[in-house]
């Protein structure tokens, strides 16, 4: 018999790695957690230090005891709402593994369609042999501009963020995939200081009205940067400023891209449909069917010094 309490007193003792599983499983499940399955899994890859694969030739071994205290702080990190990626440390973004922390925002996969779009406008110019300069603003952990270097070896990127320590996270991001040399990093406010001459403007700014800040998840709004998700009043304060921007950073016929919340791309439409010098101006929506990524081209002047 086992005299020390269980979190759950149904399930059964941690005497191998698939009661582990299954234990985990059930008080990730209690919790609320939403994928708990896959949460337990990669929980006891982690502690165990060991693939899905390896994991499930080895359910009946008992687990040392080392990797069942580990299993035990992390669970109670995420037992206390912490997102999965902060405490592994790693989230996906396009297939690929970035390295996040409590100091950036989590790359979502919504943000993969922004990749998606800009290969659709960019792929018929890779042959170019000019080089195209792109700059992401608000990187973050660097997730989309490292993304757009690793597809696209003919793009010079700039990557912007007003948070010194999202850029740290972002320059070692750049390290891991090897593009330190073609993802300049830069502090400084939305495209302030940036002269004309790029291509096309990604962003993927903080948009959530501050109003509903509340309505977040814990794991969001207790633990992801409030720089990076509090977009003001309606969401769009962020917005509006790079849009105004925008056209001097642009050559003529560059592109912006920006993703938007839910109920945003009709405003964000407006916005730029007002300031008369964009056309092509189009959302484009996820999966679930909401307007996420709003892009247009600037149609510039004859006095800018290059175009596509
Ligand atoms: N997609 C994020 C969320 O809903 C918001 C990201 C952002 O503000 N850019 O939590």
């Amino acid at each position: 018999m086992h005299s020390t309490p269980e979190p759950n007193a149904n399930l059964p003792p941690n005497d191998s790695i698939q009661t582990c599983l299954l234990r985990t499983r059930g008080v990730l499940t209690n919790a609320g957690v939403e994928s708990p399955e896959h949460e337990a899994a990669l929980l006891l890859q982690q502690v165990t230090g060991q693939s899905l694969t390896h994991l499930l030739c080895q359910l009946q071994r008992a687990p040392a005891a080392t990797e069942l205290a580990e299993l035990e702080r992390l669970l109670s990190r995420r037992l206390s709402r912490e997102p999965l990626q902060y405490i592994l440390g790693c989230a996906t973004f396009y297939g690929r593994d970035f390295y996040v922390d409590s100091r950036v925002l989590i790359p979502r996969p919504e943000t993969e369609l922004l990749v998606e779009q800009f290969a659709g406008l960019f792929s018929g110019l890779s042959r170019n042999a000019e080089q195209l300069r792109v700059i992401d603003v608000g990187t973050g952990s660097g997730a989309l501009a490292i993304t757009l270097a690793c597809e696209s070896p003919e793009l010079e990127i700039e990557a912007t963020d007003t948070s010194r320590e999202a850029l740290q996270v972002a320059a070692a991001n750049c390290v891991r995939h090897g593009v330190r040399e073609r993802v300049r990093l830069v502090q400084g406010d939305l495209l302030s200081g940036f002269r004309r001459g790029f291509a096309a403007v990604v962003a993927n700014l903080p948009y959530v009205p501050s109003g509903e800040f509340a309505e977040l998840s814990p794991e969001v709004r207790v633990y992801e940067p409030k720089l990076a998700l509090d977009g003001g009043p309606d969401g769009l304060r962020e917005v509006r400023r790079v849009i105004d921007q925008a056209p001097e950073a642009l050559v003529c016929n560059g592109w912006l891209l920006l993703e938007v919340g839910e109920g945003q791309s009709g405003p964000v439409e407006t916005l730029m449909r007002q300031a008369g010098c964009w056309t092509d101006v189009k959302t484009v929506c996820d999966l679930a069917g909401v307007g996420r990524v709003v892009l247009g081209r600037h149609s510039g002047t004859d006095s800018q010094p290059s175009s596509l």
